[in-house]
């Protein structure tokens, strides 16, 4: 299957913007890309469609998201709202332990009809791929069920999905010593050898793991062949940050407590720093300074932490506008932290760029101007979505 795609009046590859574009994608992968008056010879005869004078951008990715969840936190979210901390709604028997009762009791087809729908949501707001995490079960058979669930997202709906498994917090049934050593010896193999996830996330934090409990989950997922990664610095500074980045990690997720030298740690190894403003601004936190993260060399991403909890907000383009509303990112840093960057902390440096070799993920947008949805807030400027080149979703 070979197409050109063309009349695109602009294209943001995300880091490169090339005007009046074409573009030949083979087998669902971009086999060249450029001005369309360079237009090699080759592809002139491919079978054209044309985008119709419209921008193109890379397929968002939203590479942090715990999508997989039953229930519903409205009233912790009005009792929030009316002053309660979520630290206070946690020590009092709500938050978390309420999605993790209604995550165990649904069965897999609920959550999956769950999830789906979601997924949908995301979809038409451009969102070709995302990362969704475990860790509503808490117990192994409810946490096997939920990345089943991711699994079988992947394989039956039109993004890419990654499932990462996370270590959430300790289940009050158990023994702490008892449920990390579960986590480590039993877990942790059983998801590597089933293939149900491609990283491991520890909720190192006040109330979750301590640093040197992330430590040893870290290394038994190395031991087991999968990536880590860490929700790090949200509430309190745990020093998760620069575990990840020595550990030579994906990602270091939140950051909202951290310093100069946590920022050092993340660009001297390289490791991404994904920020996540739902929780941010839902939790009303204060926000975390990007251009100093940028300036310090930290590569930065960002996503929706989509969850019931804390960040229960179906738009990624949202947050890239919160990044460069309230972060200080430009209009074409925020695109490269929802598309390049974040395909970097899910590993897969090919995704969230449009450029040879990579698969042809990309959405079309409702005009000639490729910036326009970061314009438009609250407006989805979305008209087709194109995930390995084959058209996912498009208005009516
Ligand atoms: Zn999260």
């Amino acid at each position: 299957m070979r197409f050109l795609f063309k009349d695109i009046s602009e294209v943001y590859t995300p880091l490169q913007r090339i005007g009046e574009a074409a573009m030949a994608v083979e087998e669902g992968i971009i086999r060249w890309i450029g001005a369309a008056d360079d237009l090699p010879e080759t592809y002139r005869n491919w079978p054209g469609i044309s985008l119709g004078n419209r921008g193109i951008l890379p397929g968002l990715i939203d590479c942090h998201t715990h999508l997989v969840w039953g229930g519903n936190r409205l009233d912790e979210y009005t009792r929030r709202a009316r002053g309660e901390s979520y630290e206070e709604i946690l020590e009092a028997g709500g938050g978390i332990y309420n999605t993790v009762m209604a995550t165990r009791a649904a069965s897999e087809d609920q959550l999956f009809s769950l999830a789906l729908e979601r997924a949908h949501h995301f979809l038409q707001e451009g969102v070709t791929t995302l990362e969704v995490k475990s860790g509503y079960g808490l117990e192994p058979e409810a946490e096997l069920k939920m990345l089943r669930v991711v699994k079988r997202l992947d394989q039956h709906f039109r993004q890419r999905f990654f499932p990462t498994l996370l270590a959430h917090v300790v289940p009050r049934e158990w023994d702490r010593v008892d449920y990390l050593r579960m986590f480590c010896n039993e877990l942790i193999p059983t998801v590597a050898r089933e293939n149900l996830a491609t990283a491991v996330d520890v909720f190192c934090d006040r109330g979750a793991f301590s640093i040197a409990e992330t430590r040893k989950i870290f290394e038994a997922a190395l031991d087991s062949g999968l990536a880590i990664k860490a929700h790090a610095e949200q509430l309190t500074h745990s020093g998760a940050t620069r575990l990840v980045a020595e550990m030579k990690g994906l990602s270091a997720d939140h950051l909202e407590q951290t310093t100069a030298d946590d920022w050092r740690a993340l660009a001297l190894h390289g490791t991404v720093g994904t920020i996540l403003p739902g929780a941010t601004v839902i939790l009303r936190k204060a926000f975390p300074d990007l251009g100093a993260m940028r300036d310090a060399g930290v590569a930065l991403a960002v996503a929706t932490d989509h969850n019931p909890g804390s960040s229960h907000l179906y738009s990624l383009m949202l947050c890239l506008q919160l990044a460069s509303a309230l972060g200080g990112l430009s209009v074409e840093e925020a695109l490269a932290s929802g598309t390049a960057t974040a395909g970097r902390a899910l590993g897969r440096p090919e995704l969230g760029n449009l450029k040879v070799a990579s698969p042809a993920d990309f959405v079309v947008v409702d005009g000639p101007d490729a910036l326009s949805p970061f314009y438009h807030w609250g407006k989805n400027c979305i008209k087709q979505v194109y995930v390995g080149g084959d058209l996912a979703w498009r208005v009516g």
